[in-house]
């Protein structure tokens, strides 16, 4: 019987492909989880041996061989890819997409899986030359010689270790040919000694911390999924860190998740002030080169710590001991671009459970999803509610802008309040969650608003750019000093970041204003300076965007304004009351950090709006029962489960009729299966395209998948599905 390889290749097949062993002598059989050459069509590509199979659909006399095994030790173990394939199924997604979108782009062209190390060893005339106590007059050579004799190939680590400059020995024993160099790989190093592992001690642990890490530290060895609820400034981090010293300790690895905007220098400076282990860094700044040197110290095991954004999630991990996911409800887990949509929290718990390991799901603000997890029982909720370093929770208020005086969007009430806590040493926080000097540029004549023309979209004005952009497609224009459709004056309308940070300059004349936003942060440093100078306290107040809610530490923050709260009150998508609510909390939790109390202040002309009321009255848990309870009613996610089928086209109607036909082909769907839509999107057309979208529903997860497994080779059959571009989003977060 012949022997088949199946191999998972980069393309938009759902099935892997047969190959025969390749015919070269001394060409190993690939194990399950290799790298293999393959010949494809007219291409050659590198693919990974997901499974060897004893016979193929294919008659064996029209299956190519492999060309060549490209890797000695498998570059996936079974857990590896058990995720990966785990992924492939529940996301309906092809594997060997899968499979390409969890490795470096190196790896996916056939470069090594292990760094190479360079190492000197002995030749066969060299131990001829030793064998004749040769040389004779040179000691250091000889003992260099010895010793590679004694120990094997060296690396030069290992001849440092042994004192003295060893250099001018090993030239001179290479050129007589005693000794040569190779690059070997890099094979796993041996652990740090355990009493080595911890730099520094951390601070005395509050006794709800010290209780949440014994609870979780329990659970070391087997899978459990814990539910870190702590209000901001409770000390989260520094449970994880407690949890990861212990797994270090035990010999074992840890993987921390954190969301995009996460993973800032404060944060790795504190993992590397801890412990004194290597570390990998994952996230999506890094070039390819970075990326493959990071992946091949969490592979090898060099690495200790493993850290990264969403991708970490399929890192290789030796050894595993805990999963951390830090702000876990933070909608960059979710990989939402692309074809592959997955959601990195999901799935590291699965990982967690297929490992046997702990994982720790950390917010102040946990997702609704994970909140209804605990209530249900599957994870395990642990509260931190008092904030360390005696700093009180600040204090809420809404002002209701039917009331008062509104100037450049900030009310009086907010403004005396600044004035207020400005005059006292505090510095103050401005939260809009719109960059730019303007979201419009209206015609004071003829009434014109400058449109995107690629999507249902205005123009935000970047007044200091001199610019008109769109921030759905990216176009960008020269601002028009008139109007294009009349010729007479424009004006900027409404508010943005830019636009707050200039007001609130004429109105605070002496005061340094930093402003936090995509606009002002564009390459690394930026944020790092901006950082410093509002934790030095050389700025006093801070104009931000969403960056400014993620886990930054400023102590002196004593009040906090949220100029718009009501964008996301009357939203179409069930989602975004819970996005508000995060936001105000988050944003809440950046004041009063240090030892003085903070004040909110939240701007809003629905004061009486269920959510804001809620909140304000039962805090993020009044919210999130009340929401809760709203969800279960409608039947939304956590109480259904979706899935959303999407495209795009050149017209609204190729659009729709894509998902008209996909429609049509389900038929009447199974009990317990329901179709909404097809529906053209919120926001329709979007960088020139239109987009669509068909909603999939129902109460089982199991349900939902079966169909989905019947109806989506059907889909792919459609002579539409070749002319429009369309996705399959599993368990969406954002719906248009
Ligand atoms: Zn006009
Ligand atoms: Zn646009």
């Amino acid at each position: 019987m012949p022997t088949i390889l199946r191999v998972a290749l980069d393309t938009p097949l759902r099935r892997p492909f047969d190959y025969l062993p390749a015919t070269a002598p001394d060409t190993p059989l690939p194990g399950v989880g290799r790298r293999v050459r393959v010949p494809f069509g007219r291409r050659r590509l590198v693919g990974v041996v997901v499974a060897i199979a004893d016979s193929s659909d294919v008659p064996t006399a029209r299956l190519k061989p492999v060309l060549e095994v490209l890797d000695p030790q498998p570059l996936l173990d079974a857990a590896s890819l058990a995720i990966l394939e785990w992924a492939a199924q529940y996301y309906h997604h092809p594997i060997g997409q899968v499979l390409a979108s969890a490795l470096p782009r190196p790896l996916r062209l056939g470069a090594p899986a292990a760094a190479s190390l360079r190492c000197w060893q002995l030749t066969a005339a060299g131990e001829a030359a030793l064998a004749a106590s040769e040389p004779r007059r040179a000691p250091r050579q000889r003992s260099l010689l010895e010793l590679l004799c004694e120990r094997g190939p060296a690396t030069a680590a290992d001849l440092d270790s042994h004192g003295g400059d060893w250099r001018p020995a090993a030239r001179a024993l290479s050129a007589r040919g005693w000794i040569s160099t190779e690059q070997v790989p890099a094979v796993s190093l041996p652990p740090p000694p355990a009493s080595a592992i911890v730099r520094t001690a951390g601070p005395e642990l509050l006794s709800e911390q010290a209780a949440a890490v014994e609870a979780i530290a329990a659970s070391l060895g087997r899978f459990a999924a814990f539910v870190l609820h702590g209000i901001t400034g409770s000390g989260k981090t520094e449970v994880y860190l407690r949890l990861i010293e212990r797994v270090l300790q035990a010999g074992q690895r840890a993987l921390v998740l954190v969301p995009e905007i996460g993973l800032t220098p404060q944060l790795l400076t504190r993992f590397r002030a801890r412990f004194d282990a290597p570390m990998a860094v994952l996230h999506s700044a890094l070039t390819d080169h970075e990326r493959l040197l990071a992946w091949r110290d969490a592979f090898s095991g060099r690495a200790r710590i493993v850290i990264g954004t969403r991708s970490a999630v399929f890192a290789p991990v030796p050894d595993l001991g805990v999963i951390v996911v830090d702000e876990e409800h933070d909608g960059s887990f979710k990989q939402h671009e692309g074809g592959f949509r997955y959601s990195a929290r999901d799935l590291a718990v699965w990982r967690a459970q297929h490992a046997a390991v702990p994982v720790v799901l950390g917010s102040a603000t946990p997702a609704l999803e994970t909140l209804h997890n605990a209530v249900a029982g599957r994870y395990r909720l642990l509260r931190l509610e008092r904030r360390a370093a005696r700093a009180a929770l600040p204090l809420l208020k809404l002002v209701d802008l039917r009331q008062h005086a509104v100037q450049s969007g900030i009310s009086t009430p907010a403004l005396q309040a600044m004035q207020k806590h400005l005059a006292a040493g505090g510095q103050v926080l401005v939260f809009l969650n719109r960059r730019g000097y303007a979201p419009t540029l209206l015609c004071t004549a003829c009434g014109w608003i400058a449109p995107c023309r690629e999507c249902d979209a205005r123009l935000t004005v970047h007044l200091a750019a001199g610019r008109l952009r769109c921030h759905h497609c990216g176009a960008d224009a020269p601002l028009p000093p008139r109007c294009l459709q009349c010729g007479f004056s424009v004006k900027p309308v409404g508010q943005g970041t830019e636009r707050i940070a200039e007001t609130l300059a004429a109105r605070f004349p002496d005061m340094p204003i930093a402003r936090l936003d995509r606009d002002v942060v564009r390459q690394r440093g930026d944020l790092e300076e901006l950082m410093r100078r509002m934790s030095s306290g050389e700025a006093r107040i801070l104009v931000g965007t969403q960056m400014v809610t993620k886990g930054h530490h400023f102590p002196d923050v004593t009040l906090v304004l949220v100029l718009n709260a009501d964008q996301g009150l009357f939203s179409t998508d069930f989602r975004a009351p819970e996005r508000l609510a995060q936001t105000i909390v988050q944003v809440a939790g950046r004041a009063g950090r240090g030892a003085r109390a903070g004040e909110v202040l939240i701007q809003t002309e629905f004061p009486d709006h269920p959510l804001l009321t809620s909140l304000l009255t039962g805090g993020y848990d009044g919210f999130a029962r009340a929401a809760l309870e709203e969800r279960a009613q409608a039947a939304w996610p956590p109480f259904s489960r979706l899935a959303a089928l999407r495209d795009s086209a050149a017209t609204p109607q190729a659009a729709l009729a894509f998902l008209t036909a996909a429609r049509a082909l389900a038929g009447r769907p199974p009990a317990g299966v329901q179709l909404l839509g097809p529906v053209p999107a919120a926001m329709a057309k979007r960088a020139g395209r239109y987009h669509a979208q068909l909603l999939i529903e129902s109460r089982a997860r199991a349900t939902l998948h079966r169909f989905l497994d019947e109806w989506l080779p059907e889909i792919e059959q459609l002579k539409s599905a070749r002319t429009v571009r369309w996705t399959l989003d599993v368990d969406p977060i954002a719906l248009f």
